[in-house]
């Protein structure tokens, strides 16, 4: 009898044992892991985190401008590449860099000659491209330091990042509360959920300006990537890409990406709108059907099969063909980043609205809580074939 006591108390502390080194080594892999990646002028610490799924997809985001550093997914093959530009170390993202990775705010995209009246007042914002203003300023949401805070579900993980800009900071009115949320869930998607809320009435219109090569970072331009973009119609824009107020129709025009179309197709076409850009770097305007995100585009690279796909409930997505990367800025691994080696789908409202009142309005209100989400979700085709 007590030997058979002390087998049975044996069992339970080796059966007891057993599941708790189970839950250790489940807890030895975490899926986000916080790391310092540097530190400000002002000494304040840089944070990165790294974040997978369960199906090796792995970015790393820091809190300075809420940036993606890297993105790494598989290709048809199951093979990895990161596919986003960007920087080795905290020093590269800083200095005037092209937003690689970054969220935008205020105001992404242009403001024309920085001004834009509202309510009777006249406000005059930093003119940082051309006479224009651009992503926000000088010191947009892109260079600030955001306050991140990691969490984890059992199916998805991320980092809530807030930053709360202050009444005219970047001379823009109303102190200006803002989360925004990476997710990144076991169905390969990163989900981008904005959210703001003001004390004064004030523009808002928030982005993320990742620069992706679906063949890795680093490699050759993206003209072979195919898009589709589920837009009828565009913001044509003046010489200094400032939107002339016009919605026209992509029919017959190089821009029309409702069937798929390679990159390079048509970019070099004697089309004005491609002239003042180099390329594309167009708002267009996507077909919606209600308030919920749908989809508004994807991008298939044919060699090695990897797909974005984006969803979004906002009004527009500027296509930016990195046409005025030209190979000077040196980012990861030491690659020099050439022109059009990288394209960027910025979901967000139309450029300039604060000074269109026939685009949708992008005022912000006390009371009022702006809401956005995006997802882009990753994906990797059998064969090449494009829709
Ligand atoms: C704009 C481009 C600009 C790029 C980097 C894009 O959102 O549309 O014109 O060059 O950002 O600043």
């Amino acid at each position: 009898m007590a030997r058979t006591v002390f087998a049975l108390g044996f069992l339970l502390v080796v059966l007891l044992r057993g599941t708790a080194l189970q839950s250790e080594s489940k807890k030895s892999t975490p899926r986000i892991i916080e790391e310092r990646f540097g530190q400000l002028a002002d000494g304040r610490e840089v944070l990165i985190y790294t974040v997978e799924n369960s199906r090796r997809i792995r970015m790393r985001v820091m809190n300075y401008g809420a940036i993606i550093v890297s993105l790494e997914t598989l290709d048809r093959r199951g093979q990895s590449a990161d596919i986003v530009l960007g920087f080795d170390n905290l020093q590269g993202y800083q200095g005037n860099k092209p937003y690689f990775g970054a969220v935008i705010g205020r105001y992404a995209n242009r403001i024309a000659h920085g001004e834009f009246t509202l309510d009777g007042i006249k406000y005059k914002l930093a003119q940082n491209n051309g006479t224009n203003s651009l992503h926000g300023g000088t010191q947009g949401f892109d260079k600030v330091l955001w306050h991140s805070e990691p969490f984890e579900d059992p199916h998805a993980r991320g980092i809530t990042f807030t930053y709360t800009s202050k009444d005219g900071e970047e001379e823009y009115p109303g102190s200006l509360k803002t989360r925004v949320t990476y997710t990144l869930n076991d169905e390969d998607e990163l989900i981008i959920e904005y959210e703001a809320t003001t004390d004064k009435a004030t523009p808002v219109n928030l982005t993320q300006h990742a620069y992706f090569n679906l063949t890795g970072e680093g490699s050759k331009d993206v003209l072979q990537h195919v898009v589709k973009i589920n837009a009828d119609r565009f913001t044509p824009v003046d010489r200094d890409l400032i939107p002339t107020g016009e919605l026209r129709s992509l029919e017959r025009t190089p821009l029309d990406f409702t069937k798929p179309v390679a990159i390079g197709e048509h970019i070099d076409e004697k089309y004005e709108q491609l002239q003042f850009a180099g390329g594309y770097d167009h708002n267009f305007v996507l077909i919606k059907n209600g308030t919920e995100p749908s989809f508004a585009a994807r991008v298939t690279e044919p060699t090695s099969g990897r797909v974005v796909e984006v969803y979004t409930d906002q009004p527009g997505m500027q296509l930016y063909s990195g046409n005025f990367l030209d190979g000077t800025i040196i980012g990861k691994h030491g690659h020099a980043y050439g022109r059009r080696s990288a394209f960027c789908l910025e979901t967000q409202h139309f450029a300039d609205s604060p000074n269109h009142p026939n685009f949708p309005s992008t005022i912000l209100r006390p009371g009022g809580t702006f809401h956005s989400k995006t997802i882009y979700k990753f994906s990797a085709d059998a064969d090449s074939k494009h829709d």
